[in-house]
């Protein structure tokens, strides 16, 4: 092919055998062909003046033999099926939050190559798979942001997710089932848990929780983190099915979770009722939503038993809120929405996934952007509002509806140009707080170079992340869109 190739190239057409690349190894045995012997041998002339040796870019560029390009090739066993087409172009490596910390995508691949060419039990095998649960596996924030960057589609996360699944033993994906099955409880109990934290010192906490951490995993057991917020109210806000336009699903974390100040001011489930209702869009929040969730945290950890309980639970349940997808159902947390209407399709039942074809899920970004704005009078408008858009909100496409709402809330909006998944990953970046650390330094620095009035986005366990990195306190731009159009007099 390369002989065929270059000839038409340079025969035929006259043309150039390089263009975004350099002279490598592929075209070194053309050199001549293209150039000539007169310019070819100038440039063995140089190169033995510079490089005497031949110690630079060995037998590349400048090579007489007139097969090198077929001399020494790479092997590229094959590993994981998703992992075989990666082209090492390393494309997904500066979009990877554990890139700076641990290995890019790229190198989780490079890396499985090279186990695979070790002979079976060669100290280099054993280096690298001991060093692969942390730097690999354990430290991959599975967001697949990897995926977007990919020029052929190739979800690393995916196969991290699939390594984290397979070190699971049959015990621990039981136990993983019935935290799904008896998701009420563990829910209860999580808010309880937090509202008792919020009374302890945080010290003492941290101290507790890492005690827990070195006894059970790390990658088990999270860190307490003194930026955890309260716990949410106990009560959602009474909402009426009657002439609802949507059903308002309050993801797990806003039922656990309170906002930055806690119970002082509206919680963003109050925030998004009364903004829908004063748009002329009133919203309905099902009784029985404790219980649900939209499965990410067991599809994360890899725990597919309980990730199959819950995605079948949350879709049965959705489908009949919606009366069979009649009314859409609008999620207020983006990793959330994309869990429910990307993630769980492949742990459905072929009878769920029917249902789950009806509905119309929509992220309550969206829900503001295009349905609420529109019908909103903006009655206060802060001076400035930097933005902090998550993974999800890039794999659903949401940004320019981040974008458009704190536009309307704020004279002067800033995505900074290190925005980047932070890695809170759901709870790794509480497993694994050096991920988010290392994630986020970069925007942290820029967000924190100047002072904004507000700091916006729209997934909590995002903005703990980034309250955590750069000090300041996140919330979801509904609560501000809400604020903004509140009649009355209002704080600016
Ligand atoms: S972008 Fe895709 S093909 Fe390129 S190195 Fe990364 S995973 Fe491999
Ligand atoms: S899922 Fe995220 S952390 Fe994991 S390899 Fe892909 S980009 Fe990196």
């Amino acid at each position: 092919f390369m002989d065929d190739f270059c000839k038409m190239t340079v025969e035929r057409f006259d043309g150039s055998l390089k263009a975004e690349h350099a002279t490598g190894r592929n075209i070194a045995p053309f050199l001549e062909l293209e150039w000539g012997p007169r310019a070819t041998e100038l440039m063995w002339r140089l190169k033995q003046i510079i490089d005497p040796d031949g110690v630079l870019a060995p037998r590349i560029v400048l090579d007489r033999d007139p097969r090198a390009h077929l001399r020494g090739l790479k092997t590229i066993p094959r590993v994981e099926a998703v992992a075989d087409p990666c082209i090492e172009c390393g494309f997904c490596e500066p979009t990877c939050p554990s890139h700076d910390l641990t290995t890019s995508p790229r190198q989780r691949i490079v890396l499985r190559r090279e186990m695979m060419r070790q002979p079976d039990g060669s100290p280099v095998e054993t280096g690298l798979l001991d060093a692969y649960g942390y730097d690999a596996v354990d430290t991959c924030a599975g967001d697949s942001t990897c995926k977007l960057a990919c020029p052929v589609g190739i979800d690393t996360g995916a196969m991290m997710k699939d390594f984290r699944h397979q070190r699971h033993s049959p015990r621990e994906e039981r136990i993983a089932a019935l935290t799904a099955k008896n998701f009420r409880a563990v829910e209860a109990a999580a808010r309880l848990a937090v509202a008792a934290a919020s009374r302890i010192d945080d010290r003492l906490l941290e101290g507790v929780t890492g005690l827990a951490r070195r006894a059970v995993r790390p990658d088990l057991m999270p860190a307490w983190l003194p930026e955890i917020p309260g716990a949410a109210a106990r009560e959602l806000p009474r909402t009426s099915r009657a002439g609802a336009s949507a059903v308002y699903y309050p993801a797990c974390v806003n039922r656990i979770f309170a906002g930055p100040e806690g119970q002082h001011a509206p919680s963003l489930p109050q925030a998004v009722v009364a903004v829908s209702a004063r748009a002329g869009k009133p919203v309905w929040i099902p009784p029985d939503t404790a219980g649900t969730c939209c499965a990410t945290i067991w599809h994360s950890k890899g725990y597919d038993t309980a990730n199959a309980v819950m995605a079948n639970r949350i879709v049965a349940a959705a489908w009949g809120w919606t009366a069979g997808g009649k009314l859409p159902l609008v999620v207020d947390a983006s990793s959330c929405t994309l869990g429910i209407a990307h993630e769980v399709v492949p742990y459905l039942t072929e009878d769920n996934r029917a249902l789950h074809r009806e509905l119309t899920v929509v992220d309550s970004l969206v829900w503001a952007a295009d349905e609420l704005l529109p019908e909103l009078t903006v009655l206060r408008r802060a001076g400035s509002a930097v933005l902090h858009p998550t993974c999800s909100m890039e794999h659903l496409g949401d940004v320019e509806h981040l974008r458009a709402v704190a536009e309307a809330c704020a004279r002067e909006v800033v995505i900074p140009d290190d925005a980047a998944c932070c890695g809170f990953a759901g709870d790794r970046g509480m497993l694994h707080e050096e991920l988010t650390a290392s994630a986020t330094a970069k925007e942290a620095a820029e967000v924190n170079t100047r002072e904004y009035d507000r700091y916006l986005s729209a997934n909590r366990m995002c903005e703990i992340g980034m309250d955590r990195a750069t000090g300041r306190s996140y919330y979801s731009v509904l609560m501000e869109l809400e604020r903004a159009t509140r009649p009355g007099p209002g704080q600016v």
